[in-house]
């Protein structure tokens, strides 16, 4: 838990950085963004269950813009590679003098390179006190920033973005609604895809029919003894169906489909 004084907000306001109006209360979760591209994140941070924990004093978000530590009058922030090759590299002086007054939290490098993220992943993230993700631009950044000022390197899939910012963005959001507290309905969080190693089941809302459409009639049964079976065979039946990597070992060939 850390509290964030009147005086380091205002601070954070001059240099840029956008602490919630409910920062002022103890936050459960330090997050930093570093990124040459600070604006990126301005009215996402302010949205949905972001915006609602922030609010709540539950986040505080801190975007640090790396161009403030660019080299000379340009202040340069890449350089061709050594060995030659395509594109420009994110140089380390400028990532150093980011990261290294930012030794207290949790550093995490987003690259494709990186090991898969997980909702395990965001699981354990969640819980640390502060969290920061550095944003990748370009090729990519300097190993000697991994090697020296990273606590983790992670992927967010098997594709390559533009830059780190919208891997940050969605690492902010699983992360905020892991919150207690973030969540309208709590058990949302506990009853969602990737909990038990199962996807979530196909859902449905009003109305009962669509276009010929009918919702599946166990649902509107009452049964809530059906409803659960029906739910876990759906489950397992997509799983096996859609990502099979992700049966727990052991799940019999037609197991639970009701
Ligand atoms: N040359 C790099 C490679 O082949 O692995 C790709 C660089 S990418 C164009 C620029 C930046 O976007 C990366 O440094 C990283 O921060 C971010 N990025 C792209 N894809 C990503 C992914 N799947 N997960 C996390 N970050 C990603």
């Amino acid at each position: 838990m850390r509290f964030m004084s009147r005086r380091y907000q205002r601070q954070d306001r001059r240099q840029g950085r956008l602490p919630g109006p409910g920062a002022d209360t103890l936050a459960a979760v330090r997050l930093v963004l570093v990124t040459i591209f600070p604006d990126y994140f301005r009215s996402p941070l302010a949205l949905g269950v972001v915006g609602r924990a922030v609010e709540a004093g539950l986040l505080t978000v801190e975007v640090v813009d790396l161009r403030e530590h660019g080299l000379g009058r340009h202040r340069q922030l890449d350089d061709a590679p050594f060995g030659g090759g395509p594109g420009m590299v994110m140089m380390v002086e400028p990532l150093a003098a980011a990261l290294e007054p930012l030794a207290g939290t949790y550093r995490v490098l987003l690259t494709p390179a990186g090991r898969p993220t997980t909702q395990a992943t965001l699981d354990r993230w969640a819980a640390l006190p502060a969290l920061t993700l550095v944003c990748g631009r370009y090729e990519g950044v300097d190993e000697r920033v991994a090697e020296h000022f990273i606590e983790e390197e992670a992927s967010l899939g098997d594709f390559v973005l533009a830059g780190g910012e919208a891997a940050a963005l969605a690492v902010v959001e699983g992360v905020a609604r892991l919150l207690p507290g973030a969540l309208g309905n709590p058990e949302s969080a506990g009853a969602e895809s990737f909990r038990d190693g199962l996807l979530e089941e196909p859902l449905y809302t009003r109305p009962a029919e669509f276009r010929g459409w009918a919702v599946p009639g166990v649902l509107l049964s009452g049964d809530h003894a059906r409803i659960a079976a029906w739910r876990r065979g759906q489950r397992l039946q997509r799983t096996r169906e859609r990502r099979p990597d992700l049966l727990p070992p052991g799940f019999a060939e037609g197991e639970g489909e009701g």
